[in-house]
């Protein structure tokens, strides 16, 4: 009954409008966002280094290959693609810390649409499992909900690619690592996360999921500890990504 199906819909829409996520405006259409908030968006498009997804201000940072100079660099690298949807900037950061911190865990649905975008690549690739990083228990409690926990959830309905948001967990605690920079941050999670599972990654192709990539010192500890214990290769897939330009 496609015609009772509209009608409903016209009543749903008449009695709660669909509203931009980010500034709560009445919708036209059947966007997410209004225009004015769409145009505040920076999406990564190419040119961007074909393996770690770093965007290139103009062409002479990459080789022939589509690679940055510290892709042709690092040969052994604990990923195989990385990619984001967005550039961390003031617009994504207020939408992310809003779902983050606030409980505007609506942006997910969001958030979801533009990795499976920004995912591309990895998708064409192939994968099996999507896993998220994981925050420590207690910190999990006082927030009562990991954001990048959500991400696969909701990836997971629009991929069809399982969600596993058990096996990799964070067993040390660790302060935010927007304290340190650089070598401090690998520090800081140095040996605080494990496979708890480690048949059921075994084998698998993981998409880690995380909500902000800066220096990518949480996600490369996590893919180490994931490729230790099997996994056939690991990709990165963030909200967004803090770039240099
Ligand atoms: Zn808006
Ligand atoms: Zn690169």
């Amino acid at each position: 009954m496609p015609r009772m199906k509209k009608f409903l819909k016209n009543i749903l829409n008449f009695l709660l409008p669909p509203r931009c996520v980010c500034c709560g405006k009445i919708l036209e259409s059947e966007d997410d966002l209004c225009p004015d908030c769409f145009r505040q968006v920076n999406f990564i498009s190419e040119p961007y280094c074909r393996r770690c997804g770093m965007p290139f201000a103009d062409m002479t940072g990459a080789n022939a290959d589509m690679l940055c100079p510290n892709c042709v660099k690092n040969k052994k690298n604990f990923f195989r693609f990385k990619r984001s949807a967005v550039k961390y900037d003031d617009f994504s950061k207020k939408m992310i810390l809003a779902f983050k911190f606030m409980d505007k865990t609506e942006n997910v649905k969001i958030f979801a649409k533009w990795l499976k975008v920004a995912g591309n690549d990895i998708f064409a690739a192939g994968a099996d499992i999507l896993v998220p990083v994981p925050l420590h228990y207690g910190r999990l409690v006082k927030r009562r909900y990991n954001q990048s926990a959500l991400l696969v959830l909701e990836l997971s309905k629009l991929t069809g690619l399982t969600a596993d948001l058990t096996s990799l967990v964070k067993f040390k605690s660790t302060k935010p690592q927007v304290h340190f920079s650089g070598q401090e941050r690998v520090k800081n999670v140095k040996g605080v996360f494990k496979v708890k599972t480690p048949a059921k990654i075994k084998g698998k192709r993981i998409i880690l999921i995380d909500d902000v990539l800066t220096t990518g010192s949480t996600v490369r500890e996590c893919s180490k500890v994931l490729l230790a214990a099997g996994a056939a290769s690991v990709d990165v897939l963030t909200v967004a990504r803090v770039c240099r330009d």
